[in-house]
């Protein structure tokens, strides 16, 4: 360990304890690139220490002094990554970059230290196995369980020599991950379509165009119009431009981000990670990645997350078929001539909207304005949670477009956390949209409230404008603020258990259960007004929103389970060495993929899977999330309606309070009476429900 000195470290920004400014907040206004890798350094050799202590204590293990004990170390560690994180996420820079390179391999083999200490782990053990615990508190039983499964499947139980194996894997991963993340990155920034034809706007929205304008002006292209190869900027191109060409061009654009063949290329990269996961898996004693994966999920087996994504694949794709003939339809008929590929799917998907069901997106568009949809997430959270939000501007931020709000009890005035909301497009910001928690909720080193963030990645409009936006991107902000409130209504003692911390494919049920108050009429009507007249969107045009809801479900549907079935089939296949693009065909032909659409998430751009562990294996689990958000909704409307506050407290009480202290299978029983079955979801989407092979999770 590299000696340093001690005054750099004691005024290390990123060290420091984040003050009592509303119970504390990150310094995120005295952040610099240069101080992470000294302070994270600093911080892994605190928790170390303590690590150490804790492993060397010479106490007969208790709960007490070894679980709880552990609960309260890398404090430091935690201020650190948070910030990190945020810069990572956010603020990309090739500076940034290069501390990645150091950094990820370091946190990924200081974890490795933590749970391949033997004296330590033997310690855990003891606990789990004494009989003393069941005198613990259920919260502190759940605890034990968690770190004692978490060890194990990290290799506690290894020999030395295997031990040794998995550590050097996940420092290969750790780089892997990292350079498949800015690969991707630099796809999605570096390359961009220029457009120097007015002409070939034609069909796009105003704020599209002003939009495609600005981002030329500030890539010194003045007078001419740049599409970014980013999701929230080429969707909108492809539903609406006229010009089929361009159309195909932009998509191919998209969909090959990772898959040049140039220095970001992703191809190479892919096998390896694959190789390196199945080695570890059967070192671990496991027969692939995906059976290690979700050992400790609520779909346990992978067998029984791939039934569930199997019952819905067929209805899907027979869905797509018929949207493909109602699009064609619609071509025919204005004799283009074509023959619907995957970059007209979009387009006249939007034609069909307008022809079969009324719905013109552009004119829902201008009645979802973001700062009013912002008030109907407060006002969501006002009647389910009793929360309210207070914006505030004594709070750093990292960047001038972020705002903070702080969140209380409506009741009691009680402040439970801070919500930073970061919704435009920049540069060197991920794409997409996600919630980071920058501090958990917790009571064992104190009354901690916490800090959560929605980011997304909105066109920002022009000056002193409302953002409008899409439905779906509508949906999206919901989805977030889902998460948040999965956050910061997190009321547990113990930090590993709180909010959001619960298995991967429980993470996205609160989140997806929350898009569904977006369609109520309350928000609709107090907060779908016109951007230029202030009047409520119409009763006709909320109609014609209902009558669609089912439209478009097969494309929806089916995009997102190609990408979760071929995830799972990757990680099934074992340690065999895999050619992505050959896989990824064969794969997708065996499925009968109808041929007018790609997956979500190409192999060579999909994060999710390659830039961490994290949903590897796991990307069913929006799938499975959507199974239980769907079926909990349904305990609304078969109450009193989606503010029933009887059905709402019970929410609260069993989901949205309790982060992972309870088996979520549990939780979810608990708050539904019943386990959670797929009929709820197939008549959401408007589906078949088969009733015969109705899968209970
Ligand atoms: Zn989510």
């Amino acid at each position: 360990m590299e000696q340093k000195d001690k005054t750099t470290n004691s005024s290390n920004p990123l060290l420091q304890e984040w003050g009592s400014l509303h119970n504390g907040v990150p310094p995120f206004d005295k952040v610099k690139v240069a101080d992470f890798i000294p302070a994270e350094e600093m911080a892994i050799t605190t928790q170390r220490n303590e690590i150490n202590a804790i492993a060397a204590n010479k106490d007969a293990p208790t709960f007490q002094n070894t679980i709880e004990a552990l609960e309260k170390t890398g404090l430091e560690k935690k201020r650190v990554e948070a910030i990190y994180y945020v810069w990572q996420s956010n603020m990309g820079s090739p500076e940034l970059d290069s501390v990645q390179e150091i950094m990820e391999p370091r946190i990924a083999s200081f974890g490795d230290s933590i749970v391949q200490n033997t004296s330590l782990f033997k310690r855990i053990e003891t606990v789990y196995t004494s009989p003393e615990k069941d005198k613990l508190t259920p919260e502190q039983q759940r605890l034990c369980f968690k770190y004692y499964n978490n060890f194990v499947l990290a290799g506690a139980k290894l020999d030395d020599k295997s031990k040794a194996r998995v550590a050097e894997i996940n420092q290969k991963l750790a780089g892997l991950f990292t350079k498949f993340n800015q690969h991707q990155l630099a796809d999605e920034s570096d390359k961009f379509m220029v457009i120097t034809d007015a002409k070939d706007l034609a069909g796009l929205p105003e704020e599209v165009k002003d939009a495609a304008a600005a981002k030329a002006e500030k890539k010194g292209k003045k007078g001419s119009w740049v599409i970014s190869n980013t999701r929230s900027s080429i969707e909108p191109f492809l539903s609406n431009a006229d010009n089929r060409a361009l159309r195909e061009k932009a998509w191919r654009m998209f969909i090959s981000r990772g898959d040049n063949g140039d220095v970001n290329d992703n191809n190479a990269i892919i096998p390896e990670i694959l190789q390196l996961r199945a080695e570890r898996a059967q070192l671990l004693g496991y027969p692939t990645h995906a059976h290690w994966r979700l050992a400790d999920k609520m779909a346990k087996t992978p067998e029984k997350a791939m039934a569930l994504l199997e019952e819905v694949w067929t209805p899907a794709i027979e869905r797509v078929h018929e949207e493909v003939k109602d699009m064609q339809q619609v071509a025919d008929k204005e004799g283009a001539k074509i023959k619907i590929e995957a970059w007209d799917y979009r387009y006249y998907a939007e034609k069909v909207r307008k022809a079969k069901y009324d719905l013109d997106q552009n004119e829902v568009k201008q009645y979802l304005q973001l700062e009013k949809l912002r008030e109907a997430l407060f006002y969501v959270a006002g009647e389910l949670f009793d929360l309210k939000f207070d914006q505030v501007q004594d709070v750093p931020v990292f960047h001038p477009d972020v705002r903070v709000f702080t969140v209380s009890n409506k009741t009691t005035n009680k402040q439970i956390g801070l919500w930073y909301f970061d919704p435009y497009a920049r540069e060197g910001k991920r794409s997409g949209a996600w919630m980071t928690a920058y501090r958990d909720q917790e009571k064992l080193n104190g009354d901690i409230t916490t800090i959560v963030s929605n980011n997304c990645n909105f066109i920002k409009g022009k000056e002193g404008e409302p953002v409008l936006i899409s439905w779906e991107d509508a949906r999206t902000l919901f989805h977030e603020f889902g998460h948040a409130l999965h956050g910061l209504n997190s009321n547990v003692t113990y930090p590993a258990l709180s909010g959001t911390n619960v298995v991967t494919d429980y993470v996205e049920f609160p989140s997806q259960l929350l898009e569904r108050w977006l369609s109520t009429p309350e928000v609709l009507n107090r907060y779908a007004l016109h951007y230029k007249t202030g009047e409520p969107i119409p009763q006709a045009l909320v109609d014609k929103i209902k009558n669609a809801s089912k439209f478009n479900t097969g494309f929806t549907t089916t995009e997102a389970l190609a990408s979760a079935i071929v995830d799972m089939k990757l990680h099934l296949a074992g340690n065999v060495k895999i050619d992505p693009k050959e896989f990824e065909k064969t794969t997708l032909a065996e499925l009968k993929m109808p041929k007018e659409m790609v997956m979500r998430h190409r192999m060579p751009a999909f994060g999710h899977i390659f830039s961490s562990d994290g949903y590897s294996a796991g990307y069913y689990s929006y799938c499975w999330a959507d199974v239980l958000s769907a079926d909990a909704f349904a305990a609304f409307t078969e109450a009193g309606g989606p503010y029933d506050k009887t059905v709402a407290k019970r929410l609260y009480d069993n989901i949205f309070s309790v982060g992972g202290t309870i088996d979520e299978a549990t939780a979810y029983r608990n708050f539904r009476g019943h386990d959670p079955s797929t009929d709820a979801l197939m008549i959401h989407k408007g589906f078949k429900v088969t009733g015969a092979k109705k899968a209970s999770l």
